[in-house]
């Protein structure tokens, strides 16, 4: 083993990526950027059968919309390419010769009903496991119980086969995962897996191997769900005679619902309509549409802060991390060993806190572009203003404009509700009176609007609870919102007293008189 570190994210391009899948990507690429190693992207296409159109592309537009940019990979160059299992298929035979050579491996020549009696003769004797192993294999058409001539036959004669790795009866198969510790698994438990299929493909197994051989990978890290595999990939790395160059392993824990019984899976998506997919997925096949992290107004900031505290922690209070915090304070013994709750509570609020944290001057931007969308124009002061008032009250950018279009665009309807129980005789007079002495105000100041506030309660001996309603209700038309000061300090004077008059004209009839 090298000191250098090259950790690769190989997904097999059969859908979507969910947040597991996508945190399995963050995961490497945070240890590769803590130890200055590689980020590789490598795309395990090998089974035809799954092949989802439209799914590279998805992955590779989720990695980047997150930051997470692979060193090497396809489209990104690299040393070790081609990163396409499918343009590598070549290379994979001559090491199912290779361990064919070496008694490894053998030819399997069984067809789909040999293989089915043999299951049910399993099944009849009453043994639990069905495997192809070395006590079934000495009962089955290959290259084992058969004469050489037979074989060269049948190979010659085109007969379809596959070639299967030859697991020891009885070998102890250990190995260190860095978050789960030893693991030992009895080889007579495992499978004789079929490493070449009969298309000629190599399975996942053997391609994984290889290829995490032939690109120097230094460690494995994915998910809890490749765990069972593992010890078959350790017996490969024996096999083939690479144990010095085999990976370290690090299984990452299942991302579980949010009640925690159970594996998350897209139907919790669906049926509590919160996103788990990072980007937006139109399935063409079932017509199905899932919603996506990125499509429901999340910033990338968050959703990588929120991926990253699923199963790993730094220690410590702190909650709030930028992608270069991330990669500081990474390491994988700070990875839990049990499956981490997803919770899309949390994710609003990381959300919050990173729309909190944005320079007014950037949200202004935002709102200023989205308003345009509308044809609806607001100058860069006033959408400072909005923004600073509103970035506390919201959740998502969008709402932004939503919440802030009443700045905009004068209230035509009031708050039934709130009309009926607030807009009293008194409470009229007051906005009245309070209505003239800001109009006179020298400077339309929030300190000054405070202060005459306080100043006009006074004098009528009134509590704020009687002009605050009625003032929110004729500037917003609703009973709730952001600090009514910041608001008219926002509106300015002019539109200030033009809502005020409107809405004491408007409501003329309402007015209740105790
Ligand atoms: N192609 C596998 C997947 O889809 C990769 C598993 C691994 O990282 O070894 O997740």
């Amino acid at each position: 083993m090298t000191d250098t570190v090259r950790v690769r994210f190989a997904p097999s391009p059969t859908g979507p990526l969910h947040i597991g899948g996508i945190r399995t990507a963050l995961y490497n690429y945070l240890f590769s950027r803590r130890s200055n190693g590689t980020f590789i992207l490598r795309i395990e296409d090998t089974d035809q059968n799954r092949f989802v159109e439209g799914t590279e592309k998805y992955i590779s537009e989720a990695l980047q919309w997150c930051g997470i940019i692979p060193d090497e990979g396809p489209g990104y160059g690299g040393e070790y390419g081609p990163y396409r299992q499918s343009e590598r298929k070549s290379i994979y035979k001559d090491y199912a010769l290779q361990l064919i050579e070496k008694s490894n491996a053998y030819y399997a020549f069984d067809t789909p009903e040999e293989l089915d009696q043999m299951r049910e003769k399993l099944k009849a004797a009453k043994v639990s496991a069905l495997h192809y192993n070395a006590i079934t294999r000495t009962k089955m058409r290959n290259s084992l119980t058969l004469s050489e001539a037979e074989v060269k036959e049948l190979l010659d004669s085109g007969q379809p086969y596959v070639i299967r790795m030859k697991v020891p009866q009885k070998e102890e198969i250990r190995f260190k995962d860095l978050i789960r510790g030893w693991v030992m698994v009895q080889s007579s438990t495992l499978d004789d897996k079929i490493i070449m299929k009969s298309d000629g493909m190599p399975t996942y197994h053997l391609a994984n191997i290889v290829d995490d051989h032939l690109m120097k990978i230094s460690h494995v890290i994915r998910g809890e769900e490749w765990l069972p595999s593992a010890p078959l990939h350790v017996l490969l790395y024996r096999l083939l005679g690479w144990e010095e160059s085999q990976p370290e392993f690090a299984h990452l824990p299942l991302l579980l619902k949010p009640n925690g019984i159970g594996k998350l899976s897209k139907r919790d998506s669906e049926k509590h309509g919160y996103p788990i997919f990072p980007l937006e997925w139109n399935d063409s096949q079932t017509g199905e549409k899932f919603l996506g992290f990125r499509e429901e107004g999340y910033l990338k900031e968050a959703f990588v802060n929120f991926m990253a505290l699923l199963g790993w922690n730094p220690g410590g209070e702190q909650e709030i991390f930028s992608m270069n915090e991330l990669i500081n304070l990474f390491s994988l013994e700070r990875i839990g060993k049990s499956g981490a709750k997803f919770d899309i509570e949390k994710a609003k609020w990381f959300n919050q806190q990173f729309l909190k944290a944005k320079p007014d001057k950037e949200l202004a931007q935002y709102l200023i572009q989205s308003l345009k969308a509308d044809n609806i124009s607001c100058d860069q002061e006033k959408a400072i203003g909005i923004s600073q008032l509103l970035k506390e009250r919201i959740t998502f950018i969008h709402e932004l404009k939503e919440k802030g279009l009443f700045f905009l665009v004068a209230p035509q309807t009031y708050d039934e509700d709130m009309v009926s129980k607030k807009w009293h005789k008194t409470a009229v007079e007051v906005l009245e009176v309070y209505k003239q002495a800001i109009a006179q105000l020298e400077t339309f100041s929030y300190k000054n609007l405070h202060a005459k506030l306080e100043e006009v309660l006074e004098k009528a001996e009134q509590k704020p609870g009687v002009l605050m309603p009625v003032l929110r209700l004729s500037l917003t038309g609703s009973g709730s919102g952001p600090d009514l000061m910041g608001i008219m300090e926002t509106l300015g004077r002019e539109e200030t007293v033009n809502r005020i008059d409107h809405a004491i004209s408007k409501l003329s009839d309402k007015i209740k008189v105790p």
